[in-house]
């Protein structure tokens, strides 16, 4: 734009407007790769070839009064839940977790013993899924608790899912149920007591197992898990395979506890289930001639509920509800 006499106005970019992810793209622009790195940026885990071994590497933060609340979780759930978001990234590329490491920042006045309890939780996640804290770093905060999370593991076979394997014609499907975690959230805000959502969202269970039987289906070409909720996290399986996909809600699978909450409180239980996020559940395609035989396998397997819930498309690119565009979103950080 050009102002009179010449003079330039310069339009500072804020964060609160590119986004989550268009901050990442910047932040990715400014990064220089290596040869050793097999996948970088953009997708759940980072892939490290080193020596014959590929290495996945994932991190997660989470902040106190943003991701979580002192008042809402203990300092032990607090630390699980952190701990089972990174850990949520290796299933999601049907990986195995190692190593953990463990960034810690918060006030000189909080009580050692509350962050013995976090590191409890932690340690609980991590040996839960065979992995074990080797170290981390602690600081001094001025106001909120801020931990940060690192986990490192590896694939468990010959390769690993992508979010980018998506192929035309493949069939989403999305194991156990979603926005439970969500709603967990929304029974807290309003004072409401909900024994099942509160596990749901304090004591999730990322898919480790689950990932990796997945990963060693051939039926199964791309996953993710879900972090951000349904449609966020299926468009980025979209995207990053460079298709579309289409989510049929008729098929979308609610809890028994869901929809009675969502009734009894006039609330509608597909905004919990589309845009809720933190189910930690896996989100993944899979070709369409074998996947009857490959889901009542998987169920067998885990007695996890698994549902095919729609289809990879190239009549349009990112998600769309019933064929239809639709404004509802999954969580992002600094949208507002
Ligand atoms: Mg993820």
């Amino acid at each position: 734009m050009e102002a009179p006499f010449g003079v330039r106005f310069i339009v500072k970019t804020t964060i609160n407007d590119i986004g989550e992810f268009g901050l990442i793209d910047r932040i990715a622009r400014v990064l220089p790769t290596s040869p050793s790195v097999v996948e970088g940026i953009g997708d759940d885990c980072a892939v490290l070839r080193v020596h014959d071994r590929l290495l996945l590497v994932s991190c997660d933060m989470a902040i106190e009064d943003i991701d979580f609340r002192k008042t809402w979780m203990g300092p032990d759930e607090i630390g699980w839940k952190v701990t089972a978001a990174s850990l949520s990234d290796i299933a999601a590329m049907g990986g195995a977790p190692l190593f953990g490491l463990i960034g810690l920042a918060c006030p000189g006045e909080t009580e050692a013993h509350y962050i013995e309890e976090v590191f409890r939780g932690i340690s609980n996640a991590m040996s839960r899924f065979g992995a074990v804290v080797v170290g981390g770093d602690t600081s001094r905060s001025h106001g909120p608790l801020a931990l940060d999370v690192t986990v490192i593991g590896t694939t468990t076979g010959s390769r690993y899912l992508r979010r980018g394997g998506a192929q035309l014609g493949d069939l989403l499907a999305v194991s156990g149920f979603l926005g439970q975690s969500s709603a967990g959230l929304h029974a807290f805000e309003h004072g409401k007591q909900h024994s099942a959502f509160r596990i749901s969202h304090c004591h999730p269970r990322p898919r480790i197992a689950e990932g990796q039987w997945l990963c060693r289906s051939y039926a199964v070409h791309a996953a993710i898990d879900i972090s951000d909720g349904l449609l966020q996290d299926a468009a980025h399986l979209a995207d990053a395979s460079q298709l579309g996909v289409n989510i049929q809600t008729e098929l979308l699978p609610v809890s028994e506890p869901l929809a009675q909450y969502c009734s009894e409180n006039g609330l509608n239980p597909l905004d919990f289930v589309l845009a809720g996020g933190e189910d930690f559940e896996l989100a993944f395609s899979l070709s369409p001639k074998e996947a009857e035989q490959t889901l009542h396998r998987f169920h067998h397997e885990f007695r996890t509920p698994v549902t095919i819930i729609g289809e990879f498309t190239d009549r349009w690119a990112g998600v769309r509800i019933d064929e239809k565009e639709t404004p509802l979103r999954g969580f992002e950080h600094f949208r507002k």
